[in-house]
């Protein structure tokens, strides 16, 4: 296979899904987007690495492709935006073959078809291990961008589902939860809800609860009080806590704003900056979510 037959394939997948702001996709040097007048565009760009978020053993051709935008997409739904465009760039072994690389773009365009977002361009390499890096790109009205610095204290903690499922199937039980580690659902259209909503900060699970809400903290200088850890059946306390993956949203919110019961659960409180910036049970939460460098 040649590059030029690759990039027609993916072409011709990808098809002419590019909306409005798309004025120019697969094809030129550049893609072109024209953003819509009076809105921001927010960008984010997240790898995922064969050996490290995925093996080839666990997770199909389609697999990959589907993680690999949803981590960008959840980034996005973190923001209160909605989805414009992405690119992506992928290297891997040439002997995996034609098929591999059609599942690839299977997962991640069926994906970005559900979320109407636009593939716009990117690049391919060939190389001994499956590398993948997408960028993404979503807009909000000008101003209304959901950030981690904006909770107060006073504020209320909420979180958008139950937790703990993706560290869970790859500790012990691979069968129950293997969805949500194979194919994480981004909270998209709940991230525009919370925008519209007017929560006050807002932050996608994708590295731990405590260490998430340790980053929510840093930003807005304040403290949490954890009251409750939402896990779901069979989950222990400490995947809850700390397992990462789960692509829900935290958020704050003034106790004066209603948030309704199907859009989150309330887990704890903000505080005055204290000691620690996390507290469960009366003590100091030490953050132990994902860290890449740890
Ligand atoms: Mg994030």
């Amino acid at each position: 296979m040649s590059e030029l037959d690759l990039i027609a394939a993916i072409r011709k997948q990808a098809g002419s899904s590019g909306g409005r702001a798309l004025i120019r996709g697969i094809g030129d040097d550049c893609a072109i987007v024209r953003p819509k007048l009076g809105h921001d565009l927010v960008y984010t760009s997240d790898m995922a690495l064969e050996g490290r978020h995925f093996t080839l053993d666990t997770h199909s051709a389609a697999d990959v492709g589907h993680k690999a935008l949803a981590r960008s997409l959840s980034d996005l739904a973190a923001m209160g935006s909605k989805p414009v465009f992405f690119l992506v760039s992928l290297a891997f072994p040439q002997r995996l073959g034609k098929r591999w690389l059609n599942g690839f773009y299977r997962g991640l365009l069926t994906l970005a078809e559900q979320h109407r977002i636009a593939l716009a361009g990117g690049d391919l390499a060939n190389y001994d291990r499956v590398l993948v890096d997408v960028t993404c790109s979503g807009e909000v009205p000008a101003g209304t961008a959901l950030l981690r610095s904006g909770a107060k204290p006073g504020d209320v903690l909420y979180v958008t589902g139950l937790l703990g499922r993706a560290a869970h199937a790859l500790a012990a039980d691979l069968r129950r939860y293997r969805k949500f580690q194979l194919r994480p659902e981004p909270q998209v259209e709940l991230g525009q809800r919370l925008r519209k909503l007017g929560v006050s900060s807002c932050i996608d699970l994708s590295d731990g609860l405590s260490l998430d809400l340790h980053r929510i903290c840093q930003e807005s200088k304040v403290s949490a009080i954890l009251e409750h850890v939402p896990a779901a059946s069979a989950v222990t306390e400490e995947e809850a806590l700390h397992g990462g993956e789960d692509y829900q949203l935290l958020f704050t919110a003034p106790k004066t704003k209603r948030i309704p019961a199907d859009v989150a659960i309330p887990i704890g409180q903000m505080v005055p900056r204290g000691k620690s910036s996390v507290y469960y049970r009366d003590r100091p939460l030490t953050p132990a979510g994902f860290d890449h460098f740890a």
